[in-house]
């Protein structure tokens, strides 16, 4: 059995207008990965290097995979999404090989974007030789050096975890830039909710300002799982319902899970 099995390339379509709010993270994204490709020569010019590798941290739910696939879609790039805990295979050699394949496939479907979603593994597993921590580490490093030869392979990392990321693989010209992804703020919350009633049938007493300020301290996975949650009160009031009502999500708020803690939060 082998780990790449898992590894594809996708074409994600996710658009930046799915995702409520972030504005900040995602103009940056735009100029920092959308503005080496656009317009190489003025890097060039300028003297300065397009970024190899870019860390979206924050709590759990808030779109980091969203945005990551958001940016594929939208600048044209090819993208290849592992989470850390799979690279870790119990046959020797297997999981450095996966990391060399990873890269390898990124490379032949560049301009490409590596989605490395739960980063924090490969710091976890440090030390921990049974799983060949070190040896996929030591890969990762390696192959991020070897970036700048192969051009227009960007890596993005995610991770809840920050602090415990090793600073080997933090250093200028590996994973040097940090996004902080949050929760989303109230203007967020109603963009998200927007988004989500564009594909429902909500009846017409729901108040989007309302449901904005009762989910303060949600994420976005968490306001998603709230309006699935209000359909099925809707059902359960009604199997042919033709629409969900305020009087569903009243039901759904109260018994809404915030995960979010406040040391997740910068
Ligand atoms: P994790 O850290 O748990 O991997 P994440 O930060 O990568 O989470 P996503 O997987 O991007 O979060 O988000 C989970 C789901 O929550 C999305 O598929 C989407 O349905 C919803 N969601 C989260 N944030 C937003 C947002 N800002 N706008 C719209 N939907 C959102």
């Amino acid at each position: 059995a082998s780990a790449m099995r898992e590894i594809f390339l996708e074409t994600p379509k996710v658009y930046w207008s799915d995702i409520g709010g972030q504005e900040d993270v995602k103009r940056k994204l735009r100029e920092t990965v959308e503005w080496p490709l656009s317009h190489p020569d003025t890097f060039k010019r300028l003297g300065i290097a397009a970024p190899r590798g870019i860390l979206l941290y924050g709590p759990p739910g808030c779109s980091k995979t969203l945005t990551a696939k958001a940016l594929a879609t939208e600048a044209g790039l090819n993208f290849l999404a592992v989470k850390g805990p799979e690279i870790f295979n119990k046959y020797v050699g297997e999981s450095e090989r996966a990391i060399r394949e990873i890269f390898r496939k990124a490379r032949n479907a560049s301009p490409s974007i590596i989605f490395f979603d739960e980063i924090d593994a490969i710091s976890a597993a440090r030390g921990h030789a049974e799983v060949g921590g070190d040896r996929v580490l030591t890969s990762m490093l390696t192959e991020m050096d070897g970036i700048e030869s192969m051009g227009n392979v960007i890596v993005l990392a995610a991770t809840n975890r920050p602090e415990i990321i090793d600073t080997a693989l933090l250093r200028p010209g590996r994973i040097d830039r940090m996004l902080y992804v949050g929760p989303p703020d109230l203007e967020a919350r109603k963009k998200i909710l927007e988004v989500r009633f564009k594909n429902m049938s909500i009846a017409d007493d729901v108040v989007i300002d309302n449901l904005a300020d009762k989910t303060d301290g949600c994420s976005g996975a968490e306001m998603t799982a709230l309006c699935q949650e209000a359909g099925l009160q809707a059902m359960n009031e009604d199997i042919e319902s033709v629409s969900i009502a305020a009087r569903h999500f009243e039901v759904a708020l109260a018994g809404l899970n915030r995960s979010i803690t406040p040391e997740m939060i910068k």
